[in-house]
């Protein structure tokens, strides 16, 4: 039977060379969950997404993902295991179209749900523009693009970076839309968001870091505005 914790963390601490970033980060994800963290800049949310997929220096930590120990694997490895990184700003293949992004997402064969067809599904616009330049896109439908590269490796866990970083709201509603069928196809998705309501509305549980901790731990339902913002500003 599969462990109902796809992924449990415990005791990250992570490192820039002497510069210390995160401190005892301890979090869990259940299968089929969306997560939401988010935090003012510099609380260490994009560290702890990089940290996941071994990009960033760890000690002490466990990392387990779907009953393994991710801690010190490289990122192919983690890749292949099943989690994906949409990174902050997107990154992109600049000089590759926009199909031809999302087929170097697909480059390991994992198997899944997801494919170029089922990605167009999830996102119209991406299909009407496959051979387009991806540079010649938005900023949300590039966006789109690198969440569908991700979803693409047919990841387990996708983590969302800056989901919603100045882009245009018509094109973050678009994508909010989409999320519960990525999570529906059985895909769980982690969400680093500097739009609280937004994180609110979508998210089963969030996370608020500030100071490279955790300061906040709950369901939408269970939180309160005074005690988010206490935990966002530690005011
Ligand atoms: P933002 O929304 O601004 O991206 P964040 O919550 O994602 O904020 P991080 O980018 O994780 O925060 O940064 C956490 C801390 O680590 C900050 O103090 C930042 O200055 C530092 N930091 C981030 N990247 C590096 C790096 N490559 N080298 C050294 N320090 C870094």
């Amino acid at each position: 039977m599969p462990e109902k914790r796809l992924l449990d963390i415990r005791n990250l601490d992570a490192f820039y060379g002497a510069f210390q970033a995160l401190f005892g980060i301890s979090l869990y994800a259940e299968r089929g969950e969306t997560l939401a963290i988010i935090g003012a800049n510099s609380a260490g949310k994009s560290t702890l997404m990089k940290a996941i997929v071994g990009l960033v220096t760890t000690r002490n930590a466990e990392i387990r993902f779907a009953g393994g120990e991710l801690a010190g694997r490289p990122t192919q490895q983690i890749v292949r295991e099943g989690i994906a990184l949409v990174p902050e700003g997107r990154r992109l293949f600049r000089s590759l179209s926009v199909e031809e992004n999302l087929l170097v997402g697909g480059h390991l064969h994992r198997p899944g749900p997801w494919s170029l067809a089922n990605v167009y599904d999830l996102f119209p616009v991406l299909r009407e523009k496959r051979h387009q330049p991806s540079t010649s896109l938005s900023g949300g439908q590039q966006q789109m693009v690198a969440i569908g590269r991700a979803l693409m490796a047919n990841p387990d866990l996708v983590l969302i970076d800056e989901l919603s970083l100045g882009l245009a709201p018509i094109v973050i509603r678009d994508i909010y839309a989409a999320l519960p069928r990525v999570t529906a196809a059985g895909t769980s998705a982690i969400i680093v968001e500097q739009d609280t309501s937004q994180a609110l509305a979508v998210a089963n549980r969030v996370y608020c870091l500030r100071g490279g901790r955790i300061t906040l731990e709950g369901t939408p339902a269970s939180l309160t505005r005074d005690a988010i913002s206490a935990a966002y500003f530690g005011v």
